[in-house]
């Protein structure tokens, strides 16, 4: 990359990109669901993640859009997979819902090469965090997971009131950490949310395209695994 030494800061994603969001997620919904919910339904545990994610990724989506509070989201999530399955159990899900919200962010598997990768650049660059989530679960995962010695910021969605793609968000990170939107590069997982958010925001952006999908117009570079980001910011 021509262009490597313009850059100060680095801002990454965390869901996904570096914390293993999908694995860590479903490791926690099937210690829920063995302990609480297989003695009352006889489904798979692989139909209750399912149905779970389709309902969780519906209910992101509105409180995005404003038209539910973080805490209908953490509750409704599970009040309403286990609706599906037809168990109406407010206790239930408000207990689940607990559960989930203390044990995920202590899970901590890391994205293949999060690590190492994050060893060489911090001896080069600032890095920093910008995460759509909730403060409570956010900081744990980077505090557990051995993330919080590469840190020098963290911003979340929930601190600064409104979620990536949200120009807003991007400002607030680069205002805290101290960056002009020139020198600071985002690498997130997201097209949306991450690239077009950041390119808005008057930042250059790498996507980490884990599913090989859809490469966004916007990105500069498209990844495929986080150690591509060494030769193209070390060199
Ligand atoms: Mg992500």
């Amino acid at each position: 990359m021509s262009t490597q030494k313009k850059y100060r800061h680095i801002f990454f994603d965390l869901d996904n990109t570096l914390w293993d969001f999908n694995r860590n997620s479903v490791e926690t919904l099937k210690e829920l669901f063995s302990e609480w919910v297989a003695p009352r339904l006889n489904i798979g545990v692989e139909s209750f993640i399912d149905v779970y994610e389709k309902i969780n990724h519906q209910l992101w989506n509105k409180y995005r859009d404003g038209q539910i509070s973080r805490q209908q989201v953490a509750i409704d999530r599970f009040t309403l997979t286990l609706k599906n399955f037809g168990i109406d159990d407010e206790t239930l899900a408000a207990l689940l819902s607990e559960a989930y919200i203390r044990r995920s962010p202590r899970k901590t598997r890391l994205v293949e090469g999060a690590s190492e990768v994050l060893d060489q650049l911090k001896s080069r660059f600032h890095l920093h965090i910008i995460t759509n989530g909730f403060l409570e679960v956010q900081i744990p995962k980077v505090e557990h997971s051995g993330l919080g010695e590469y840190f020098e910021t963290i911003t979340t969605s929930e601190e600064c009131g409104c979620l990536k793609p949200c120009r807003k968000i991007f400002e607030f990170a680069l205002g805290k950490a101290g960056a002009m939107p020139n020198e600071s590069l985002m690498v997130g997982d997201d097209p949306e949310g991450d690239i077009k958010g950041a390119t808005e925001a008057g930042m250059d952006a790498i996507f980490y395209n884990i599913s090989g999908e859809n490469n966004p117009l916007e990105a500069l570079y498209c990844i495929r695994n986080l150690r591509e980001l060494l030769p193209l910011l070390m060199s």
